[in-house]
């Protein structure tokens, strides 16, 4: 293996920095997918940190998991902007996940990480329930060195998926339905285009 690898192993000592964007629905495997080139950055002896939204309370406060149990120490930040004070010096590889709930200014944040040598590697979803591009990730997706865009399997027909099917009670979630629910039972699956669906209310009264 060269030091030409997707993303490069190496870190701010050795050159230029960059910024990786890892992407797709849920379910696609992007924690994974972190957790594996962290892995691999630590055994190349770089310093690594990792940073994640504090809304994503889902594992706690200070690991980032994957869905297949693996664990990275992570630490939540308020926003954006604490990650660049966060930052050690000596530190040459920045992951960030869950960067769709971040600022549109994580790209600027990114970018200047980038310029200063580190190597960040950024994960999130590229679009929301609806299919829509979500939060800074379309900007972060044009700005990068390096794009891996996973797959997850659609749960209706086996085929690749790239979105994010909202389930409210059962029943494909409405465009304009609340993201905080109150009351009612919320879920998630891996769709293909073909079997994403996100109905308008109008449509809905129009079937009644
Ligand atoms: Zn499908």
């Amino acid at each position: 293996m060269g030091i030409s690898e997707r993303g490069g192993e190496l870190g701010a000592s050795a050159g230029p920095g960059s910024i990786e964007v890892v992407t797709g629905s849920m379910f696609s495997g992007k924690t994974e997918e972190v957790l594996r080139r962290l892995r691999r950055a630590r055994i190349a002896r770089q310093r690594v940190q990792v940073f994640k939204p504090k809304m994503d309370m889902r594992y706690g406060r200070d690991k980032v998991r994957s869905h297949a149990g693996a664990e990275f120490h992570a630490t939540a930040v308020e926003d954006c902007a604490e990650i660049l004070d966060r930052v050690n010096g000596d530190t040459t590889v920045v992951a960030i996940d869950e960067a769709q709930f971040f600022e549109l200014e994580l790209t600027e944040i990114c970018d200047r990480l980038a310029q200063r040598g580190v190597r960040v590697i950024v994960a999130g979803l590229d679009q929301d329930f609806r299919g829509e591009p979500f939060g800074p990730m379309p900007l972060l997706l044009a700005q990068a060195e390096h794009v891996h865009k996973l797959h997850a399997i659609c749960m209706v027909c086996g085929q690749a998926a790239s979105r994010t099917q909202r389930m409210i009670d059962g029943r494909p979630a409405l465009y304009a339905e609340p993201i905080v629910l109150v009351g009612g039972s919320e879920s998630y699956e891996a769709r293909c285009r073909a079997h994403h669906d996100v109905p308008h209310q109008t449509e809905i009264q129009a079937e009644n």
